[in-house]
């Protein structure tokens, strides 16, 4: 793992954990930082990133609290607190 690829990992764990704490905004700044450092080291963010954060806004998902998870025609539809929506299409059997 590089350095990027390690602060990237750690930034995504501090938003989580800042959301948590309902700091909504501070957690929009580690999304952020996370973002250009992936751009600056032309790396790709984790699944595990780009799922769990907003196009919109950064802010950084967590369903329950500030986004909306639903299933609809074969997709996983989140739902941020901002309005936006993310669509992700899953496997059937
Ligand atoms: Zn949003």
């Amino acid at each position: 793992m590089t350095i990027a690829e390690e602060r990237i990992d750690r930034l995504e764990a501090l938003a989580a954990e800042a959301t948590a704490d309902g700091n909504v905004d501070r957690a929009r700044e580690y999304v952020r930082l996370a973002r250009r450092i992936a751009e600056r080291n032309r790396l790709r963010l984790p699944r595990s990133f780009t799922r769990s954060t907003c196009d919109a806004c950064d802010a950084y998902l967590r369903p329950g609290d500030n986004a909306r998870v639903r299933l609809q025609d074969g997709h996983v539809v989140i739902t941020c607190a901002c309005g936006h929506h993310a669509r992700y299409p899953y496997e059937t059997a």
